[in-house]
């Protein structure tokens, strides 16, 4: 049977008179839930139970927010394979992936439980004799937290945690294509103990649900993870009210191969960056810069090992290449595809699968350069372009020729180049002899340029966005 997701506001879980069908992408036509439709009315009726709730939370002892992360985290570990199984239905991702997930979103909430002990301000020396000068962080208010659906449960914790920990309330929305993790998210909050009013979850389309948060007078501060094109449009809406924002969004990721590095782990770093999870990672590293000296060998070793790779339903412990996550991103990835072939590149791969489910072979722009739109504009899918460089210091310029900043690479056993490289690079996320996907979560995730905007999400730098800063002078006579 399938499962009706409700929103989730003042505690109450409510229905809607209408709904939305949950698709699973590795079979296309299979519902394996419906969610709410919310409206504007539903979006103020979850910020008002949040507003009511936010002065009683920022009052709630540091000790009494940090429980109820804790049991969240616990439960959400506890849970992970059950919850785990239900994000690969809907999103699409391996099982081994959607655990790994939902354990990461469990590891999130027991981190920033601990965080909540951990807030600190400062006392300074004032100016003045007499006068003492103290600086404290205060709660924002509600936050609105807007999510995209390639990491359905791992974004949110990474958004929600910090936002309650911090004392701020909150008001979900999360994409459309991933209802059910959010649901889960929700419920094990609930059950967690977060009191009525804290934590609302509401379900719709970006343009209707996704625009009343932005645009509703009394949130304060909006945490939005997507694509540039949506931020580019939230920034401008919170310009406009000076709501504090942050934003990740797109990425362009280049990944560096040089003539010293080791060929074979370099390959392995290139498939697992370029393709594991099907290239939908904001990291994935959609260019790989190759040096001329081991152009040709790096191709062919790349060819072959994509041709191995094994595409399949995300349920089968074997499927290392999983369903892109709807009709319409497969579609737009198969129009890159389209696009190379008429811009020159030797195109390997990347044709669909003909299944009533949405897969895709890996995909390889070889003789690629990077003023093509193959190697400008985030594709989002398992296609890579390979671009051939004639020295490090070319390479180091083609990675930084992007509108996009989140994370580069390099493959090199020189300590010297990857040294400089780190330092050069216009990306927010450097990796020496690593994929340019697969971060920890108890430091600083973020880009530069196109890809970001406003404070830095995860580890101790989260309390920069979810907090306020406030100054206090007194004198005592
Ligand atoms: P979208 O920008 O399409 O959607 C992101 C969220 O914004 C969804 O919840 C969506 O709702 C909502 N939304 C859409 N339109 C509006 C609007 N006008 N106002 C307010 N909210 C709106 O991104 P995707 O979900 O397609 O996610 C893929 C994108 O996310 C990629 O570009 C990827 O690079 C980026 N991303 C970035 C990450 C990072 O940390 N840098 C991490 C993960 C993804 P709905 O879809 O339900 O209509």
């Amino acid at each position: 049977m399938s499962s009706k997701y409700h929103h989730l506001i003042d505690g109450e879980w409510l229905s809607s008179p209408d709904y939305t069908a949950n698709l699973n992408p590795a079979d296309g036509e299979e519902v394996i839930g419906y969610s709410a439709q919310g409206d504007a009315a539903t979006v103020d009726a979850a910020v008002s139970t949040a507003q009511r709730a936010a002065p009683m939370w920022a009052c709630t002892t540091s000790q009494m927010r940090a429980d109820i992360l804790d049991k969240a985290g616990q439960l959400l570990l506890e849970r992970a394979s059950q919850i785990g199984h239900v994000l690969a239905r809907e999103e699409g991702k391996t099982l081994s992936e959607a655990t790994g997930e939902t354990v990461r979103a469990g590891q999130v909430f027991k981190f920033f439980a601990g965080e909540a002990l951990r807030v600190t301000g400062q006392q300074i020396a004032s100016l003045r004799a007499g006068v003492e000068v103290g600086v404290a962080r205060e709660p924002l208010g509600v936050v609105g937290v807007i999510t995209p659906w390639n990491f359905p449960i791992a974004i949110l914790a990474w958004k929600v945690a910090p936002a309650l920990a911090y004392g701020n309330t909150v008001v979900l929305k999360p994409a459309e294509l991933t209802p059910a993790s959010a649901h889960n998210l929700a419920q094990i909050l609930a059950e967690a103990g977060c009191p009525n009013g804290v934590f609302n979850l509401v379900f719709g389309p970006g343009e209707t649900v996704g625009e009343a948060i932005v645009n509703h007078p009394d949130i304060s501060a909006i945490s939005f993870t997507g694509s540039q094109g949506v931020g580019q449009r939230i920034s401008a809406a919170c310009g406009r009210s000076q709501k504090k924002i942050q934003m990740e969004m797109g990425g362009k990721n280049p990944m560096v191969i040089l003539d010293d590095a080791d060929l074979d782990h370099a390959v392995d770093v290139s498939v697992n960056g370029a393709f594991f999870s099907t290239g939908q990672r904001c990291t994935a590293s959609s260019r790989l810069i190759v040096h001329a000296g081991v152009y040709d060998a790096f191709a062919e070793r790349m060819v072959g090992a994509i041709r191995v790779l094994r595409v399949g339903n995300p349920l089968d412990e074997m499927t290392q290449i999983r369903p892109v996550c709807s009709k319409q991103q497969l579609e737009s990835n198969l129009s890159y595809v389209k696009l190379a072939r008429a811009e020159h590149a030797d195109v390997i791969g990347g044709e669909a699968l003909d299944s009533r489910g949405f897969f895709q072979k890996p995909g390889l722009f070889l003789n690629a350069n990077n003023s093509m739109r193959t190697s400008r504009e985030e594709i989002f899918g398992p296609l890579a372009s390979v671009i051939k460089v004639d020295s490090f210091e070319e390479a180091v310029c083609v990675a930084n020729d992007t509108p996009f900043g989140l994370s580069s690479g390099i493959c090199t056993s020189s300590l010297r180049r990857a040294s400089h490289f780190k330092s050069q690079s216009t990306a927010g996320m450097v990796m020496v002899n690593l994929p340019t996907a697969g971060v920890d979560y108890h430091v600083p995730f973020g880009g530069r340029k196109g890809s970001s905007f406003g404070a830095r999400e995860q580890g101790r730098m989260a309390v920069e966005f979810y907090s306020s800063v406030k100054t206090t002078y007194t004198f005592s006579g």
